[in-house]
């Protein structure tokens, strides 16, 4: 178990300064923060830290940039964080490390700095200790509330923290981060039964580990969305023009062997030839599927099917749309599983979404609300799902 800011002392962190790594990789349309999603779920460990009364300085990556490029800055971010928050945010642009603690320097008591776009240095990405270690400086503590990268070993992440121990101060996880591994591990590791996983998306390959870990824990696996075409085809099924991973054909087989009874596929599927908005679409049985069909949503009988299995379960986990969501009439059968895990939770079920998509399929169906969580880590929370290593995690301090 990790420590997180919520176990350290408050009395402690006044006066204290605390380096955190938050997630703002957000959407910029024009010089402004599109969807702020990201920045208010930052929100309770900033306002824990600066109600205690510590400093803060924030530091974040925004896309993937090669050196500094002005329109991945994140002044944008500090603008939104401001109105948000209602509290200045001020925006420190410096790159060079003398500057950028002069700066933080003149920070007034419980204020909070926002520093530009970790990723406009090369060493960030490199996890170069010498720049790890001029951000712990900065401060007494690191907090990592950047769930979306704690896949990664980056400068501002596992280095941070490790430079952090090194000058002997703790690395904590933030109130985010926490509430992420509460649910994403809960639900993995002891899940109240019947626990139903439902996977989908687009591909396979991607999600291999998450098929096999999911596999020796739940007692059901509803799969849909292009995953169950490689299924169907591996069955000797005809999958006509969708889309299939040839190459996971004999990966399918075993994932199919390993899962028995409990890997559930679709029984019939919504089909057409066009992928676009007012294309026309049929629903035919996953064995009819004609050449020139385009397997784009699971179909009525298969959404009742795997309806059934969320009602009764306990414990869902969801990754991954059960179709082309993006267009209107191949998004039923995403909308109503959203629904089903919805319903399910309603009556008191723990109902986990993981990824990006998925996430997004959640909002568009108007239930997010009454999921008991969606992930902000979309790649993050398959890596964690499936056992992967987490260095932005396991460079924590241990609690206890
Ligand atoms: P997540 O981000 O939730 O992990 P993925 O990125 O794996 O989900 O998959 C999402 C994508 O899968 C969506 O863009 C969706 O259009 C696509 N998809 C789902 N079902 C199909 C299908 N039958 N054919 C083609 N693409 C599909
Ligand atoms: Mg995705």
């Amino acid at each position: 178990m990790k420590k997180a800011i919520s176990d350290i002392d408050p009395a402690w962190l006044e006066g204290r300064t605390a380096v955190v790594r938050a997630d703002f990789n957000v959407p910029l349309d024009d010089g402004r923060v599109s969807d702020d999603h990201r920045l208010r779920a930052s929100l309770p460990t900033l306002d824990l830290l600066t109600a205690a009364g510590a400093r803060v300085v924030l530091l974040s990556h925004l896309g993937r940039p090669d050196g500094p490029s002005p329109e991945l800055s994140l002044a944008p971010v500090a603008t939104r964080l401001t109105e948000l928050l209602g509290r200045p945010v001020q925006f420190i642009g410096e790159l060079d490390a003398g500057k950028v603690a002069a700066a933080v320097a003149h920070l007034p008591a419980a204020s909070i700095g926002l520093l530009e776009n970790t990723r406009f240095l090369a060493g960030d990405a490199e996890n170069d200790p010498a720049l790890a270690a001029s951000w712990a400086d900065l401060g007494d503590i690191f907090v990592n509330d950047a769930f979306g990268v704690a896949h990664r070993a980056h400068a501002s992440t596992a280095g941070l923290a490790e430079a952090m121990m090194a000058r002997g101060g703790e690395a904590v996880a933030g109130l985010l981060m926490a509430k992420e591994l509460l649910f994403l591990e809960d639900a993995l590791l002891e899940p109240e039964r019947p626990f139903t996983g439902i996977l989908g998306g687009a591909k396979i390959s991607g999600k291999i580990g998450v098929i096999s870990a999911l596999l020796g824990r739940v007692d059901r696996l509803l799969i849909g969305g292009a995953m169950a075409n490689t299924f169907f085809m591996a069955m000797g099924l005809d999958t006509g023009s969708s889309l299939v991973e040839e190459d996971s054909l004999d990966l399918a087989k075993s994932l199919m062997e390993q899962g028995g009874e409990r890997l559930v596929l679709p029984v019939d599927c919504v089909v057409t030839h066009e992928l676009r908005e007012g294309a026309e679409a049929r629903t035919v049985e996953r064995s009819e599927v004609a050449q020139d069909d385009k397997i784009v949503d699971i179909g009525p009988r298969t959404r009742a099917m795997f309806a059934e299995a969320i009602g009764g379960s306990k414990s869902i986990l969801w990754n991954g749309p059960m179709g082309v969501f993006e267009i209107d009439p191949f998004a039923e059968g995403t909308i109503a599983i959203a629904w089903a895990v919805a319903a399910a939770c309603d009556r008191g079920a723990l109902g986990v979404i993981g990824g990006g998509d998925s996430g997004a399929a959640v909002e568009r169906a108007g239930v997010a609300d009454r999921v008991t969580h969606v992930s902000t880590g979309g790649g993050a929370s398959i890596k964690l799902l499936a056992g992967a290593k987490m260095p932005g995690l396991d460079s924590l301090t241990e609690k206890g």
